[in-house]
């Protein structure tokens, strides 16, 4: 049976106080046969999870350790405190403008669960990988390297390349890397992995997300840019529903 499909929106360094209101319209009409959620920047998720209880707010990052001198930095426990029930791990934001490691990515997620926290873990690959031929190599190692030994909510492939370019892969390049992600959750956690939401993140938009959705083994979208007026998210959200 496929899975009940997941989109979950990646709010990045972009809102404030007056985008609560965009939340609650966002929440307000959400379907009844697909999970959402919001990852929001820190300051808005005790704001947000007031504003729209029982629907799901998120962080971006969290910090593998659970107190400690680290300057800016949040522990799991503090996004669960403020009213969080996932966040996102290893998106390639952090990979490459922070320098984390598969092992760092792989400790975070553990952090996250050990505090009642949904994951979403991120792999991808570059533009240079893929045009060398090696983006499934390259990505189900990642993914397997990134993996914590309990099953994770949800793992987002997201194309480095396509994030926020408006390209996105082939639909059959979707495919192949769907098919070999989800044979790598099997490996690591048997019959469990076929629970994972496998979600695609890239450019997905109104336009493109129906397609998408079609695709064998998507069960969602991790959605940047669209996911930050209702206007853009909700028909997203839709496709998903009609999926
Ligand atoms: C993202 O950053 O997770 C993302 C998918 O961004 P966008 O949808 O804007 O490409």
């Amino acid at each position: 049976m496929p899975n009940r499909k997941f989109v979950a929106g990646n709010w990045k360094m972009h809102g404030s106080a007056a985008s609560i209101a965009e939340i609650v319209r966002i929440a307000a009409a959400v379907p009844s046969g697909v999970d959402v959620a919001l990852c929001l920047p820190s300051t808005l998720i005790e704001r947000a999870a007031r504003a729209v209880p029982g629907f799901a707010i998120g962080g971006q990052d969290v910090h593998a350790e659970a107190k400690g001198a680290f300057t800016g930095d949040l522990a799991a426990h503090m996004l669960h405190d403020a009213g969080a029930s996932l966040v996102i791990v290893g998106h390639s934001e952090r990979r490459d403008g922070h320098a984390e490691a598969d092992a760092t990515v792989r400790a975070k997620a553990m952090a996250a669960m050990a505090a009642g926290l949904d994951v979403i873990l991120c792999v991808g690959e570059s533009l240079a990988v893929r045009e060398a031929g090696a983006a499934v190599a390259t990505v189900s190692a990642q993914l397997d390297a990134s993996l914590p030994p309990v099953p994770v909510r949800a793992v987002a492939y997201e194309p480095i390349w396509a994030i926020g370019t408006g390209l996105i892969p082939s639909l059959a390049d979707i495919a192949d890397m769907h098919a070999a992600l989800r044979a790598r959750l099997v490996a690591a956690y048997g019959e469990a992995g076929h629970g994972v939401r496998l979600l695609y993140g890239g450019s997905v938009k109104p336009t493109n997300a129906a397609e998408i959705f079609a695709v064998a083994d998507v069960d969602g979208a991790l959605v940047g840019g669209a996911s930050l007026t209702a206007a853009d998210f909700l028909p997203i959200v839709e496709a998903a529903q009609g999926a």
